[in-house]
C-alpha cells in the first residue's frame, strides 16, 4: 500500500495542474460556442422568423400602432441557435457569454421596438429603410391594423368566416 502511495505521488508531481483557476481565470469558449443571444436592432426587419422557429416559444411580437415590440425572454433559452440560423439579416448572433445566472429576471430580457410601415396594397409590414426586394420575406400584420385587400390568411376586423 505504501508503495502504491509513493507511485501515486510521483505521478501527481510529474504532471502539471489540470484544474482551472475559475472564476479568476475563466476559460475562453471555442469558436462556434453557443452562449447568450444578442440582437442587433439596426439589422432586424421584424420578419418574425426567429419567433417561428424558437422551440422554447420565448420570442414574442406585439404590434403597437406603427411599431412592433419584440420581446426575448431568455430564461427558457436552450442556446439551440435556431433563431440565429434563420435570421435573414444576421441580426441574431450567439455570443460566448455563458455566465447568465442571475437573481433578477430582467437581466434576461431583450426588448426592442421597430418601426414597421404597412403596405396599403397587401398589408405586409416593411421597414422603409430596407430594400424593396426584401418585402416578400416580411410577415403579415393582422388584426386592427389590417389594411390590405388581398391578405391571404387574415380577414379585416369584424369579418368572420373564410
Ligand atoms: S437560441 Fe434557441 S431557444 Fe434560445 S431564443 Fe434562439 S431559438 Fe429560442
Ligand atoms: S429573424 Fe432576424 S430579422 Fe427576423 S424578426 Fe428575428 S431578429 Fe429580426
Amino acid at each position: 500500500m505504501f508503495k502504491g502511495k509513493i507511485k501515486e505521488a510521483r505521478i501527481c508531481f510529474a504532471h502539471p495542474r489540470v484544474t482551472l483557476k475559475y472564476p479568476f481565470e475563466p476559460l475562453e469558449p471555442p469558436d462556434g460556442f453557443r452562449g447568450r443571444i444578442q440582437v442587433d436592432v439596426e439589422k432586424c426587419i421584424g420578419c418574425g422568423g426567429c419567433g417561428n422557429v424558437c422551440p422554447s416559444r420565448l420570442i414574442r411580437f406585439y404590434d403597437e400602432g406603427d411599431r412592433t415590440r419584440m420581446e426575448f425572454i431568455l430564461d427558457r433559452c436552450t442556446y439551440c441557435g435556431r433563431c440565429a440560423d434563420v435570421c435573414p439579416e444576421k441580426a441574431v448572433t450567439m455570443t460566448k457569454e455563458f455566465e447568465t445566472a442571475t437573481d433578477n429576471l430582467e437581466d434576461l430580457y431583450i426588448v426592442q421596438e421597430l418601426y414597421m410601415g404597412t403596405c396599403n396594397r397587401c398589408g405586409r409590414c416593411f421597414e422603409t429603410e430596407n430594400w424593396i426586394d426584401k418585402i416578400p420575406t416580411r410577415r403579415h400584420r393582422e388584426g386592427a391594423l389590417f389594411v390590405g385587400p388581398a391578405m391571404p390568411h387574415a380577414k379585416p376586423v369584424g369579418e368572420v368566416g373564410g
